[in-house]
């Protein structure tokens, strides 16, 4: 089992996106030197955030120019790493073409990155953030799972370009870095598949899908109540944690669902409303039929809602607890800190 030096650099792509930036945190906590791929080194609105933790903290950071579609984008970014952390991966729900905008990015960056691995003789260890999404595709796939319940064991299925394509570009993008990794011996891959990932990232003004439902709470979308929708979730300071123990415990191997609460939507509007009572938000939950409804006017299609809502959803995150020692905050926590955050940056009208 290879062990990693921490005083070697180490890589991270899509340097300033949500996942990343607690990521980064972590690394450089540590006193690593992060070297820092994202598209636009330039773009000093999104580094901002990046360098005022290096400021504060031990380690540095040195920033690259990559592209996900770019082949040998990350050669240099790479160069005199032992750890890579590939986190760079369009998560964006609504896209006009699923194919270039989601699939595209997803797997032939991933077979890019670690094709850059496989140039690159110093690195040992790549952990790639997949997700639950290369898990299952719609909450109803569940019920054919043993214990009904999400596993390591399990993929995806049931996605398609045509139906939940990002799921499907995860699950695209996974089975890419399985193959690749399979046919060399010099470094170990590790995915780390989160649930949904919410809590304060390093940015209030962040991008990724993990603000959207957490504004459109904050701007009055649930006040008839929420989509009756199970889902996991998971605090982006604990998958930072989950990313790092992957990255440098030698005996980390395979897959990890990394997901702290088997919750809903419902449960998270519960939390934000007891603690935001002035926020135009219900407790309750809107019948199926209405959603059904209404699915094309919110951006969801009915196939969607008539396999996901009224469905259960339990994640099995035992792996992770075990190997990773992995401890989870609490949800609501998580729900409301973020929620706060939001209010503060001005992304959620103060009440
Ligand atoms: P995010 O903030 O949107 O981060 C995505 C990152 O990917 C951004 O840094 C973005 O760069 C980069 N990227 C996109 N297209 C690129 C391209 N063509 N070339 C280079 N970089 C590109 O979203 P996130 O939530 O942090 O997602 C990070 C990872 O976590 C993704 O792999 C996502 O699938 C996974 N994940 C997220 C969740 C969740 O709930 N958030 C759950 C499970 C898994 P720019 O900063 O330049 O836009």
């Amino acid at each position: 089992m290879n062990t990693i030096n921490t005083d070697k650099p180490v890589l991270v792509t899509g340097a300033t996106g949500y996942v990343a930036g607690r990521l980064i945190e972590r690394l450089l906590k540590e006193g690593i030197t992060v070297h820092a791929a994202v598209r636009n080194p330039d773009n000093k609105e999104k580094t901002k955030y990046l360098d005022a933790l290096a400021e504060q903290l031990s380690g540095k950071i040195n920033y690259f120019k990559a592209d996900l579609l770019t082949e040998g984008s990350y050669d240099d970014a790479m160069n005199g790493c032992e750890l890579v952390f590939h986190t760079a991966s369009p998560f964006i729900l609504n896209v006009k073409d699923p194919q270039k905008d989601l699939v595209d990015p997803a797997k032939k960056g991933t077979r890019n990155v670690l094709e850059s691995a496989n140039r690159t003789e110093s690195v040992k260890r790549v952990v790639v953030t997949s997700s639950c999404a290369a898990i299952y595709g719609d909450s109803i796939d569940t019920l054919d799972m043993p214990n009904q319940e999400l596993t390591e064991e399990t993929w995806n299925t049931t996605s398609s370009l045509e139906h939940q394509p990002y799921s499907y570009s995860k699950t695209e993008a996974e089975k890419e870095a399985w193959k690749i990794a399979k046919e060399q011996d010099r470094w170990t891959l590790v995915t780390i598949n989160p649930s949904f990932v919410l809590g304060p990232g390093i940015n209030p003004h962040g991008t990724s899908e993990s603000y959207a439902i957490v504004k459109q709470m904050g701007k009055g979308d649930f006040k008839m109540g929420a989509p009756d929708m199970s889902i996991g979730c998971v605090d982006v300071r604990d998958l930072a944690e989950a990313h790092y123990q992957a990255g440098i415990r030698p005996e980390a191997k395979g897959r990890y669902i990394i997901s702290g609460e088997n919750a809903s939507f419902q449960k998270l509007a519960i939390y934000v409303k007891n603690k935001f009572p002035a926020y135009p938000i219900s407790k309750g939950k809107i019948p199926k039929w209405l959603i059904w409804l209404i699915a094309p006017t919110v951006g969801m299609t009915r196939k969607m809602v008539s396999k996901n809502v009224g469905y259960p959803w339990k994640a099995n995150n035992s792996k992770g607890v075990q190997e990773l020692g992995m401890k989870y905050r609490p949800l609501e926590e998580t729900i409301t800190e973020f929620f706060a955050q939001l209010v503060e940056a001005g992304e959620i009208k103060k009440r």
